[in-house]
C-alpha cells in the first residue's frame, strides 16, 4: 500500500487547490507535456488516444447527417482575412502572422488560421454556381492558432486541435435548422459518449462569435462550480456570402447569396471531462471514450498459471480495449496507476480466484467491487461498462443540478458570487440591456453563459436594474 499512497500523493487534493489538481492530473496521468513555447503543448499517446476516440465518435455523428470532411490551407492572406470586418476585428489581437518565407520577406503577410470562415468562403465563391450545388456540408479536422495571454492545458492554449464545420445553404430556414442540428449533435455526444450534461441555449449579443448573426452554445459545469463553454454553433445569415460574393442561381433563375453556418468543438472537451469526472485519485474516463476500458491486474503473478489466466481473460475480452498489466510493479502500485489514468474498470485475478473460477471487477467511478465468473466474463464486463457510462452521466447531472441556483434580487446574486469560488450556475432574469450584462460582469466577475432554450419565469424584473425582464439567463464564472 505504501507505493500506492506515494503515487496518489503526487496529486494535490482538489479541495485544497483545484488549479494545481487539474495541472497535476494532466501531467501525472500522462495526457500532456509542456513544450518550449508557452501555450503549445505535447499531447502524449494516452491523451491523443483519448482525442482519437472522441474524434471518431463525433465524426460518425457528423457523417450520419451528411457532412463530408475536407482540408483547407493553414495560411490566410491578410487581404482575404480583412474582407469581413467584424471577424477580423474580433480575432485581431490573437492572430499569429507569417512575414517571411526563408530569408525573403513576404509582400503580404499571412495569418495562421485562427478559424477558417474566410478560406471556406473564398473557396465556396468559385465552387458553387447553382441551387443544384447546395447545400455544401463540409468539415475539417485541424489545428488553429490563437495567441492567448493566459494559457492552460486543453482549456486555453495557443495551438489547439478542433473540428470546424462550414455549411452553405439555399435558404435561411435550412441554414438555421443546420445550426440547431449541429448543436444537438454536440449536446448528444457530450451526454451520451462523454457523460457530460450541458445547458443548451443562445449567446447574448455581447458573447456571440464575431461576425455571427446568432451563436448557440452548450455549457457544462465543472467540479469547482465554474462553467465551460463546450461547443458552439453559429448562424451567419448572409454576412460572409455578401462579403465574399458567394452567389448561386436559384430555381427561379435569380442570382442569390447563400446562407451560412459554422460549428466547432475542440480539445477543450478533454478539460471538461477531467473537471467534471475527475477525483483526488486522478482521471475518471467514461468507458465509451476510454483509451483502455479494462485493466487486468494479476495478483501473485509469479505463481504458476496466474499470468496465463490473465491472458486468457484478455482474449475473452477482445471485444473491448483491454490491457494486461504484467509489469514487475506491485499490485498496489498498479491499482494506483489504473486509478490515476481513469481506466473505467480493473479486473483482479489471483491464484485463489482462478481455483474458484472467479475474478474481481473494480469500478473506477465508485470503487464498487463485483465478483464475476470467469466463464461469462464478456457479458459481465459489457454490462458493467454500460452501467458505469450511465451512472457517470447521472452523477454529473446531479452535480450540475445541485450547483444550479436562482436569484431574484441583486442581493441574492451578490450573496452567491461575491467570493473567490466558482459557485455554480445562477438562473436569473435579464432585461436584455448590454449595460446590465456589463455591470454584472464588472461587479461579480460573472458572464452570461446562455439564454437557455428552456425558459423559466423566475421573476418579472431584471436581476440587475429592476426593469421588466425579457429572458432568463444562466450566469456563471467561466473558464
Ligand atoms: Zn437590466
Amino acid at each position: 500500500m505504501a507505493d500506492q499512497k506515494k503515487m496518489v500523493a503526487q496529486i494535490t487534493d482538489m479541495e485544497e487547490d483545484f488549479t494545481q489538481w487539474y495541472t497535476d492530473v494532466c501531467t501525472k496521468a500522462e495526457l500532456i507535456a509542456y513544450s518550449h513555447i508557452k501555450g503549445f503543448m505535447v499531447i502524449k499517446p494516452y491523451g491523443y488516444a483519448l482525442w482519437e476516440n472522441m474524434q471518431s465518435l463525433l465524426d460518425g455523428r457528423f457523417k450520419a447527417t451528411g457532412v463530408q470532411n475536407v482540408y483547407m490551407p493553414l495560411l490566410i492572406p491578410e487581404s482575404l482575412l480583412a474582407k469581413e470586418g467584424e471577424l477580423v476585428n474580433g480575432f485581431a489581437p490573437e492572430v499569429a502572422w507569417v512575414t517571411a518565407g526563408g530569408t525573403e520577406p513576404l509582400t503580404e503577410r499571412l495569418a495562421i488560421r485562427p478559424t477558417s470562415e474566410t478560406v471556406f468562403s473564398d473557396f465556396y465563391k468559385d465552387d458553387v454556381h447553382s441551387y443544384r450545388d447546395l447545400p455544401r456540408l463540409y468539415n475539417q479536422w485541424c489545428s488553429v492558432v490563437r495567441w492567448e495571454k493566459e494559457t492552460r492545458p486543453f482549456l486555453r492554449s495557443r495551438e489547439f486541435l478542433w473540428q470546424e464545420g462550414h455549411t452553405i445553404h439555399a435558404t435561411k430556414e435550412e441554414a438555421e435548422e443546420r445550426t440547431q442540428q449541429m448543436l444537438n449533435v454536440y449536446a448528444d455526444f457530450l451526454a451520451e459518449d462523454m457523460a457530460i450534461p450541458t445547458i443548451k441555449g443562445q449567446k447574448t449579443e455581447k458573447e456571440k462569435f464575431a461576425g455571427a448573426d446568432a451563436t448557440y452554445t452548450v455549457e457544462a459545469l465543472m467540479h469547482d462550480g465554474r462553467a465551460l463553454q463546450s461547443g458552439t454553433s453559429h448562424f451567419f445569415g448572409q454576412k460572409f456570402s455578401k462579403a465574399y460574393g458567394i452567389q448561386f442561381t436559384d430555381r427561379d433563375n435569380q442570382l442569390k447569396y447563400v446562407w451560412q453556418t459554422s460549428w466547432g468543438v475542440t480539445t477543450r472537451m478533454i478539460g471538461a471531462m477531467i473537471m467534471v469526472h475527475g477525483d483526488n485519485r486522478g482521471l475518471v474516463i467514461p468507458p465509451k471514450i476510454a483509451p483502455i476500458q479494462v485493466d487486468i491486474i494479476p495478483i501473485q503473478q509469479k505463481k504458476a498459471g496466474v499470468l496465463e489466466a490473465a491472458n486468457r481473460l484478455a482474449s475473452a475480452l477482445s471485444a473491448f480495449r483491454v490491457k494486461v498489466d504484467d509489469t514487475e510493479k506491485t499490485p498496489g502500485y498498479k491499482f494506483a496507476e489504473q486509478e490515476m489514468r481513469g481506466i473505467p474498470i480493473r479486473i483482479e485475478i489471483g491464484p485463489r480466484d482462478i481455483e474458484n473460477g472467479k475474478c474481481v471487477i473494480v469500478r473506477r467511478d465508485n470503487g464498487e467491487k463485483i465478483e464475476a465468473d470467469i466463464e461469462d466474463i464478456e457479458g459481465t464486463v459489457k454490462t458493467v461498462l454500460a452501467t458505469v457510462q450511465k451512472d457517470m452521466l447521472a452523477k454529473a447531472q446531479a452535480q450540475l443540478d445541485g450547483m444550479t441556483y436562482e436569484a431574484r434580487t441583486p442581493e441574492e446574486f451578490r450573496e452567491r458570487f461575491d467570493n473567490d469560488k466558482g459557485d455554480g450556475f445562477i438562473k436569473a432574469m435579464w432585461c436584455g440591456d448590454r449595460a446590465c450584462e456589463d455591470k454584472i460582469k464588472e461587479e461579480y466577475g460573472v458572464t452570461s453563459r446562455c439564454i437557455p432554450f428552456h425558459q423559466e419565469n423566475i421573476a418579472g424584473t431584471c436581476v440587475c436594474c429592476g426593469k421588466p425582464a425579457k429572458k432568463m439567463v444562466y450566469w456563471a464564472k467561466a473558464y
